[in-house]
C-alpha cells in the first residue's frame, strides 16, 4: 500500500514511529505536510495539490491533524475522501470530536457514560445549570481546549459564575460539568484501533492537581481493561467516525465516563507505558481496510427519488413482535433492514430468521412512502419538572 502520513512534524515521536511500521512492512509512506496542499474544487473533478504539484495516487492517508489546523486539516482529509482515498479517520469523525460539546452531543443518545454536561449563554441560566449537574465543586471547560489548559474546578457555585462570566466576556465557549471526584485525578486512555482497544493506560494527577494530562506533571501507569471500559472506548470512537482515537475516560462510581475522544493520539506515552508496537497495530489495521473508503450512505442512496434512508421502531405490541424478518412483509415493502439495534447491541445485516424483539430499532433503506407508515408518530420530550404556564 501507499500511505501518506498527513502530518506538520516527520520529527516528532508519533511520525518517526508510524513511518518506521509502515517501512517495516514493506509499505511505501511519505509523511506530507498539511499545510502544504492545494485544494481545487472542480465539477466532478476533485483534485489535490501538494507544493503546487500534482499528487500522485495513494491508496490510504492517516490523519494527524492539530488542533490549531482543524479547518484546513478536515478540509484536505474531506477531499481526501471525494477522491476515494481511504482515511483512517475521516474528516466528521475529527471534527466531531475536535468540540468537547459536540462530541459529548453526539455520544448523549447513546448508551454511553458521560458526565453530566451543560451549555449555557445567558447569565441568569448558570446557577441553575450548576445545580443540574450536582452542584459545585463544578468542572468549567473550554470548547477546544487541550493538554489541561482551559479545565478548571471551581469550588463554588459563585466562583464558578465569575469564572464563566469572565470567559464569555472574552467571546470564549464554556460548559460545565460535573465534577467526577471519585476518578480521583486519574482516567484511562484507552487506544482504539478500528474494534479494539489495542492498549491502554492509566494517567494520575500529582499532588494537589485534579488533571491527570502529562502535560499537568500527570504520571502513567500500566492498567488492564474490563469488558465494559474496552466497549465503552471502541463504541465511542466508532459513533464519533473515528476508527483511530485515543478515549479518554473517567473511572466513575457507575463505570466509564467518557471525557474526551482525540482523533490524533499521541504514540509516545502509550508504546512507552505498555511497551507494544502500537504504530505497528495502525499501520496493519489501515492495510486490511484500505479498500473501504469512507462513504457518506445518505447521500449516496439517497440520489433516487422516493428512496431514503430511516430508523424503524419496533413498539410494544407491535405486530411485527415476535416475527421472523422474513415473515415481517417489509421485503416485499421494498424495505431492506441494514442493521437491528437492540438496547445497545447492533447486528448489522441480520439474517432472515431473525425474531424482531419489542424496542428493536431498524436501520433501514427503501421506499419513504412504505416507510412512512412504519416511523411511530414523534414522542414529546418528557420533562422531570412539572409543567409550569409558558412565561412567553
Ligand atoms: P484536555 O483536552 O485539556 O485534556 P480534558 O477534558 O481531557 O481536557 O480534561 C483534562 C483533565 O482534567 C482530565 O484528564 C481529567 O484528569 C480532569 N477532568 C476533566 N473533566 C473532569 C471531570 N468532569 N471530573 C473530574 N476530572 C475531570
Ligand atoms: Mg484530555
Amino acid at each position: 500500500m501507499k500511505l501518506a502520513i498527513l502530518s506538520r512534524n516527520n520529527k516528532c515521536y508519533s511520525s518517526r514511529r508510524l513511518r518506521e511500521a509502515a517501512l517495516q512492512r514493506d509499505h511505501q509512506v511519505k509523511v506530507l505536510d498539511t499545510l502544504k496542499f492545494s485544494i481545487d474544487v472542480m465539477k466532478a473533478k476533485p483534485d489535490l495539490y501538494f507544493r503546487s504539484k500534482q499528487l500522485s495516487h495513494y491508496d490510504a492517508v492517516l490523519p494527524r491533524i492539530g488542533a490549531s489546523i482543524t479547518y484546513f486539516g478536515t478540509a484536505v482529509v474531506r477531499q481526501f475522501e471525494q477522491m476515494d482515498v481511504f482515511s483512517a479517520n475521516s474528516s466528521t469523525g475529527i471534527a466531531n470530536s475536535r468540540d468537547k460539546l459536540r462530541s459529548l452531543q453526539i455520544l448523549s443518545r447513546h448508551h454511553i457514560g458521560i458526565p453530566e454536561t451543560t451549555f449555557v449563554r445567558d447569565k441568569r441560566d448558570v446557577l441553575p445549570a450548576i445545580e443540574r449537574v450536582g452542584g459545585a465543586p463544578v468542572i468549567i471547560k473550554l470548547l477546544e481546549g487541550t493538554q489541561g489548559v482551559g479545565v478548571i474546578l471551581a469550588d463554588s457555585a459563585n466562583i464558578a459564575c465569575a469564572i464563566i462570566e469572565t470567559l464569555q466576556s472574552t467571546k470564549q465557549n464554556v460548559l460545565l460539568q460535573k465534577f467526577v471526584s471519585e476518578s480521583k485525578g486519574r482516567d484511562v486512555r484507552a487506544f482504539v484501533v478500528g474494534d479494539r482497544v489495542v492498549g491502554a493506560m492509566r494517567r494520575v494527577a500529582q499532588g494537589q492537581e485534579f488533571r491527570s494530562n502529562v502535560h499537568r506533571g500527570g504520571k502513567t501507569e500500566l492498567v488492564e481493561l474490563d469488558d465494559t471500559y474496552r466497549e465503552t472506548a471502541v463504541r465511542a470512537a466508532q459513533i464519533l467516525g473515528l476508527r483511530i482515537a485515543g478515549v479518554d475516560m473517567l473511572e466513575g462510581a457507575d463505570g466509564p465516563q467518557i471525557m474526551e475522544v482525540n482523533s490524533s493520539p499521541g504514540l509516545e506515552g502509550i508504546e512507552i507505558c505498555t511497551g507494544l508496537d502500537i504504530a505497528g497495530a495502525v499501520i496493519d489495521y489501515i492495510a486490511g481496510q484500505v479498500d473501504f473508503p469512507e462513504l457518506d450512505l445518505r447521500q449516496r442512496l439517497t440520489v433516487s427519488s422516493g428512496y431514503g434512508v430511516s430508523e424503524i421502531h419496533i413498539p410494544d405490541g407491535s405486530e411485527y413482535v415476535g416475527k421472523e424478518l422474513q415473515k415481517s412483509g417489509l421485503r416485499t415493502k421494498d424495505i431492506n433492514v441494514l442493521s437491528l439495534h437492540r438496547g445497545d447491541k447492533v447486528v448489522p445485516n441480520p439474517k432472515p430468521d431473525r425474531k424482531l424483539e419489542a424496542d428493536d430499532r431498524l436501520l433501514c433503506f427503501g421506499r419513504l412512502e412504505e416507510m412512512r407508515h412504519l416511523v411511530p408518530p414523534r414522542k414529546r420530550k418528557r420533562t422531570k419538572i412539572a409543567r409550569l404556564p409558558p412565561t412567553s
